[in-house]
């Protein structure tokens, strides 16, 4: 099942590519695989993802040791300060930085470990009140800040665009994401790179990638959809 979703979503990508004089080369497609159990993703992995995404530290550390060490992770939830010292060292791309104070915390725990850390930082695109992420007038400023930290690197942008049945509603705010992107590449801030663009889910992912996409995070199209009552073990 995972094996047959996975070809239909590459699919997809590759038509919103064609579509848009892209090529699929460009896009990632993340394995969204949260509330999963390990047998889920490792079906994932033998049909050949190697990027999964999970939203919550305590998921992703258990999770990490029982699953081939070529995968590379992404954290893509809210993420406490208090929680930083768990996942670094531990993920590829943090994409869900939205306060200086949460990039300061990510780079005193990579100094103190020796690492970098790639980041993106993550945009309210809508300015919903219900979302985390910063709003796109802030979000010049807070990168010039971050910039100047050590032991890490801001390497784009990512949002959660909002629930919509008609994923055409999104386009305008991926636009708007490509468009920030490009303006603060302009900048030409040192440490400071803008080429991920992480935006697209199930709903919305073909839309996404005809507008820029180069990380698409996609769990239900991949796994079926996820079961909250009965919160499935880890293992
Ligand atoms: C859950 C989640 C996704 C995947 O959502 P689907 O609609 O199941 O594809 C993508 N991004 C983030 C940040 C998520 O929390």
């Amino acid at each position: 099942m995972i094996a047959e979703n996975l070809k239909i979503i590459q699919t997809q990508i590759q038509s919103a590519c064609t579509c848009s004089g892209r090529d699929p080369n460009e896009v990632t497609l993340i394995a969204v695989s949260k509330t999963k159990p390990v047998s889920a993703l490792r079906e994932a992995y033998e049909a050949g993802v190697r990027d999964f995404g999970e939203n919550k530290v305590q998921e992703l550390i258990e999770k990490i040791p029982q699953l081939p060490d070529d995968i590379r992770w992404h954290m893509i939830g809210h993420l406490q300060r208090n929680k930083v010292k768990y996942i670094i060292g531990k993920v590829a791309l943090i994409h869900s930085v939205d306060s200086l104070r949460l990039a300061e915390e990510i780079s005193r725990e990579s100094v103190r470990q020796g690492v970098d850390t790639d980041i993106l930082i993550e945009i309210n695109v809508a300015e919903e009140e219900s979302k985390f992420g910063v709003s796109l007038r802030e979000t010049p400023d807070l990168i010039k800040k971050i910039a100047g930290l050590p032991g890490i690197n801001v390497k784009g942008l990512m949002t959660v665009a909002p629930y919509t049945a008609v994923s055409e509603k999104n386009r305008p705010y991926f636009v708007k994401m490509r468009e920030l992107s490009v303006d603060i590449e302009r900048k030409n801030i040192d440490n400071i790179s803008m080429n991920i663009l992480s935006m697209g889910m199930t709903g919305d992912f073909s839309v996404a990638v005809e507008e820029g996409a180069t990380c698409v995070r996609v769990g239900t199209g991949i796994f079926g959809e996820r079961d909250y009552t009965n919160q499935q073990p880890v293992r």
